[in-house]
């Protein structure tokens, strides 16, 4: 069997790492860019290089922007004393799609999980405290997943933050979300009840 050149399957490699893509969807991709014209396949590659060079996470809230703070947090609109706490930028714009929640956010870029490795210090809590440290927020709406890894991470920092900040209500979303889904994938009439049902934690 003939090999590829190298170019070739350099490409198919790297595009194998992706996640959902198998060597099988890796080369039928190569070769639909090989047959594309220049300036066609090349929009791809000037995209991948947008995302890395202008795309970064919000020095406030750790969502992905290319302007820091980011539009949530520059908006004057918003109430910034309300801080909701999501795993991932995925969640926040699966919260935002509602177009119910008018407070900010704050996103943990992950969530707690020892059987993973994945401890306190991994995630943006000290961001978080130092937030609440600057005395301005009231209410922290826990928006972590409900399944066990969401749910640890909640209690972890419910318990940070009362420890520390005694004064700031602690709520979490209505459990219309189903037990064990993900916020991202959750529609947008369950993800509007469990904003407007939250609940004390
Ligand atoms: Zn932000």
């Amino acid at each position: 069997m003939a090999a590829y050149t190298e170019s070739i399957q350099n490409l198919m490699n790297l595009l194998a790492d992706l996640p959902g893509i198998g060597m099988r969807s890796a080369e039928r991709i190569a070769f639909h860019l090989l047959k594309q014209r220049p300036e066609e396949a090349m929009k791809l590659a000037d995209a991948i290089r947008d995302v890395k060079t202008r795309i970064r996470h919000c020095s406030t809230c750790y969502n992905l922007t290319e302007r820091d703070p980011c539009d949530i947090c520059a908006n004057s609109a918003r109430d910034h004393a309300v801080v909701c706490i999501v795993e991932q930028p995925k969640d926040l714009l699966a919260l935002e799609s509602t177009g119910l929640y008018r407070g900010v956010y704050h996103v943990l870029l992950g969530r707690i999980s020892p059987l993973e490795g994945v401890g306190p210090e991994d995630v943006t809590l000290d961001a978080l405290m130092n937030r609440l440290a600057a005395g301005d927020i009231r209410e922290v709406i826990m928006g972590t997943n409900p399944n066990l890894e969401g749910d640890g991470t909640a209690l972890h920092i419910q318990s940070m933050i009362g420890g520390r900040f005694p004064n700031v209500q602690i709520t979490r979303l209505a459990r219309g979300l189903p037990a064990g889904s993900n916020i991202e994938f959750a529609n947008r009439n369950i993800l509007a009840d469990a904003i407007s049902g939250r609940q004390r934690m």
